[in-house]
């Protein structure tokens, strides 16, 4: 379960986020829509403490984390808990895809070199990359490094996982390998906010869908909702706008 409530966000005298609340349970996969500027990027980077939030608390289980007054502690605590993927894979570029995805087991999780090896192998197998252990970042496509970086982010086990638009940096025919990794992990139950383009995954991937326009959540739904019965005009403007 993962309950978000009350984030509020400026950047000096630009008020980014409002007053932002999400909530999730387990398996939940919640697409967040919405125009360039309406502050979606900002809300994710708050829930991971890459930028810090106003005011809002993050609920993982029984858990709340303050979103504004945190310790060192509990941010590295979130960062376990939490997965993040970026839009431009943020990889490691002097290391392999396996010692990439190993990183956070070892560094941040503590797991023992061995374990985190064959659990890092385990990642990339999921991702279809068993035969890329030791490529490069430089060596692998765009659609492969997100896959790494998608690796990276499943092998800690975290509760949830954020995403940002994973694929927007790809080029058009790497697109659907990326999304298909994602459907397999929302089949497989993993719990995830998704900030995205991609109406398809949207619509048939996604449990829950959050239109977000200045720093609030227009509107938010079931897919069926959101996309044949917008209540909205907003939602319905931006819907047309895209399709
Ligand atoms: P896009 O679809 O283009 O990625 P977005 O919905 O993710 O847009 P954000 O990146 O969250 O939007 O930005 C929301 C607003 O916050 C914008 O006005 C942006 O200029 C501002 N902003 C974001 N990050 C910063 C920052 N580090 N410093 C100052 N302003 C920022
Ligand atoms: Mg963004």
């Amino acid at each position: 379960q993962v309950i978000v409530s009350g984030v509020k966000k400026s950047f000096e005298d630009n008020l980014v986020l409002r007053d932002v609340s999400l909530s999730l349970q387990s398996g939940d996969v919640v697409a967040i829509l919405g125009p360039s500027g309406s502050g979606k990027s900002t809300f994710l980077r708050c829930l991971d403490y890459l930028e810090r939030a106003d005011a809002g608390t993050l609920q993982l289980g029984n858990d709340v984390y303050d979103l504004h007054d945190a310790s060192n502690k509990q941010i590295l605590e979130v960062r376990r808990r939490t997965g993040f993927v970026f839009q431009n894979y943020n990889l490691f570029i002097n290391k392999t895809a396996l010692k990439n995805v190993m990183e956070p087991l070892v560094c941040a999780h503590r797991v023992p070199k061995e374990d985190a090896e064959r659990i890092a192998k385990e990642a990339l197998d999921k991702v279809g990359l068993s035969d890329r252990y030791d490529y490069y970042p430089s060596q692998l496509s765009g659609g492969q490094q997100q896959r790494v970086s998608i690796a990276r982010a499943i092998a800690v086990k975290p509760e949830v996982i954020f995403f940002d638009e994973p694929t927007s940096a790809l080029d058009p025919e790497l697109i659907g390998e990326v999304l298909s990794v994602m459907k397999n992990l929302a089949n497989q139950g993993i719990t995830m906010i998704v900030v995205t383009h991609e109406m398809r995954f949207a619509r048939n991937v996604a449990t829950h869908v959050v239109f977000m326009e200045g720093g609030v959540i227009v509107e938010e739904g079931s897919p069926e909702q959101i996309f044949e019965h917008p209540q909205q005009s907003r939602t319905r403007q931006f819907l047309q706008q895209i399709a």
